[in-house]
């Protein structure tokens, strides 16, 4: 029985929550065994130009659970992250994405795509970082050029410095960086100076209903030229429809990413895509 009040209270005891301890604990345990298995697999959705070619892919985990089948990141990455377990999966996505990279580039129809590797925060601060990203380009002997590094604003809370030194470290070594949800998070316009960036990514929040809600359509018109005016790259994701895409290209969004032009996929099916793609020239 549970006892309420008091100094002592042994909430613990409630069945609801004990019941959800549990299940956080066999989720952690799981989640410890999936890193050692690798029963992870990425899946890459497809991002394209304003002349509607393909121009490279973001990587989004999923985890290949035994018994419940396909689990979305959503549901462990925070305790991936709680636990730690985020960096060696961390790892394992940006050792996917450096293999695939050069395997394109021997292929003139892959050779120029990209690849959008999220980082968490927790991932990007181990000291080792840098040296990961070195040793796996150069494992791989994957261009660097081809390689993108999704953050998010979260990074930038605490240790600006040590940040920006990092990220000015693995820019030299030809790597890109791109802010992930751009728009939702601890904006200071100030960081966006010192950061050496290629890409603001709007986040899909603000192009959900970027047709109806002239206020998403005005923040999102604002990140855009904000791009522009810095000289980055702007991309959208979450465009689902020809007409959000339509206005974004009038606004001068020339890169997007979402089910309009393709869900995140298994990728034998994005090299099927790219493979059947009529050239443009
Ligand atoms: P994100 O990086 O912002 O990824 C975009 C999410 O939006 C993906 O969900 C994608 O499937 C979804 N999405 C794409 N297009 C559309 C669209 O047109 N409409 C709608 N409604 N949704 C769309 P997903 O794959 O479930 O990933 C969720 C989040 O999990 C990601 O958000 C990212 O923060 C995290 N994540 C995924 N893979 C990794 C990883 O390898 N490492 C880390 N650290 N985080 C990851
Ligand atoms: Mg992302
Ligand atoms: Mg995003
Ligand atoms: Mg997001």
């Amino acid at each position: 029985q549970a006892k309420s009040g008091g100094k002592n209270t042994y909430r613990f005891f409630d069945p609801e929550m004990q019941k959800a301890v549990l299940t956080r604990i066999t989720l952690e345990t799981e989640l410890r065994h999936a890193v050692v298995q690798e029963q992870f697999i990425l899946y890459f959705q497809p991002q394209v130009n304003h002349l509607g070619q393909y121009i490279g892919a973001e990587t989004l985990i999923r985890w290949q659970h035994p018994k419940q089948g396909l689990i979305s990141p959503a549901e462990f990455i925070p305790l991936a992250e709680e636990t730690g377990l985020i960096l060696p999966m961390g790892f394992w996505v940006l050792e996917q994405a450096c293999q695939h990279l050069a395997r394109w580039a021997v292929d003139p129809l892959f050779a120029h795509l990209t690849l959008s590797v999220n980082v968490s925060a927790k991932q990007f601060g181990l000291p080792s970082f840098e040296h990961e990203i070195k040793q796996l380009l150069a494992t791989y002997q994957t261009n660097p050029n081809r390689l993108k590094i999704e953050i998010t604003e979260s990074l930038f809370l605490d240790k600006t410095e040590v940040v920006i030194n990092k990220m000015n470290a693995i820019r030299k070594q030809k790597v890109a960086f791109s802010i992930d949800d751009f728009g939702t998070g601890f904006s200071s316009l100030s960081y966006l100076k010192r950061l050496p960036l290629e890409q603001l990514k709007i986040d899909q929040s603000f192009i959900q209903d970027i047709l109806s809600n002239p206020k998403d359509a005005a923040i999102a018109s604002t990140i855009i030229a904000l791009g522009k005016n810095l000289c980055l790259t702007v991309i959208a994701e979450g465009v689902e429809t020809q007409a959000q895409q339509n206005l974004l290209k009038s606004m001068g969004c020339l890169s997007y990413q979402g089910y309009l032009f393709g869900q995140p996929m298994k990728m034998a099916d994005f090299e099927q895509l790219i493979n059947t793609q009529p050239t443009v020239k």
